[in-house]
């Protein structure tokens, strides 16, 4: 499932994110494309920003997208929208990959090492890359405490999981989670980390958008 229904107002496009241009197609288009190219993946779910679901189907026409099998209206956080998509993804579904179309370089290699654990007998697995900076915990602009890096990794998508392990974590009343993984986390599963892609930059920024571009072009 890709989510991208996200407004994107830090990257200051008069569009959603999703449809930024990155060259002369809109960002959705490359994670789009990766994803339907993928033997591991069977059908795609994309959550598009209200009012933009005909232009998301319409691109992967365009692209030749022929594993979208829906297009749902986002919600007003990631996780209202990855619980809509959720529901059209079929109950034949074993495994459940959600991906955020911020994250326009996914490849090959980093499905097939989030689906690996899964067949391990893990709940879900995750691309993690260890942190380069060091890490600071402020209140407003002073400096509380110095965070200890080790044991923290910058978590990214795409994220992998047990389909009914998914669901189960999306039932009831669930708080808005920045990733699928903590909702998981929380009910008890058990997550893997594996090895991120430093490529998998998450465009928040114009500024980002640049980077991928020039990703792209080498
Ligand atoms: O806003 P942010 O970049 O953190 O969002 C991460 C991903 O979640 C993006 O791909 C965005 O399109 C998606 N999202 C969504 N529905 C929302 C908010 C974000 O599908 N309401």
């Amino acid at each position: 499932m890709l989510a991208a229904a996200g407004s994107g107002e830090r990257l200051g496009a008069d569009r959603p994110k999703a449809f930024a241009r990155l060259g002369d197609r809109p960002l959705l288009a490359e994670s789009l494309e990766r994803l339907d190219g993928s033997d591991w993946i069977d059908e795609i779910v994309i959550a598009a920003p209200p009012g933009w679901e005909e232009p998301a189907i319409l691109l992967a026409e365009e692209l030749g997208c022929g594993k979208v099998s829906s297009c749902v209206t986002g919600g007003a956080t990631r996780t209202d929208s990855v619980r809509t998509a959720l529901a059209e993804v079929p109950e034949s579904a074993v495994v459940v990959l959600v991906h955020d179309a911020a994250r326009p370089l996914v490849g090959d290699e980093v499905i097939e090492r989030i689906l690996a654990p899964l067949s391990e007998g893990w709940d879900g697995a995750i691309p993690g890359l260890p942190l380069a900076d060091t890490l600071k915990r402020v209140d407003a602009e002073r400096v509380v405490e110095t965070v200890d890096r080790s044991g923290l990794v910058a978590v990214q998508t795409p994220q992998a999981f047990a389909a009914p392990v998914l669901r189960k974590a999306f039932e009831g009343d669930v708080a808005a989670a920045s990733d699928c993984s903590s909702l998981v986390e929380e009910r008890g599963g058990r997550v893997r980390v594996v090895e991120g892609d430093p490529r998998l930059l998450k465009v928040t920024t114009a500024g980002d958008l640049d980077v991928v571009a020039a990703l792209l072009a080498s």
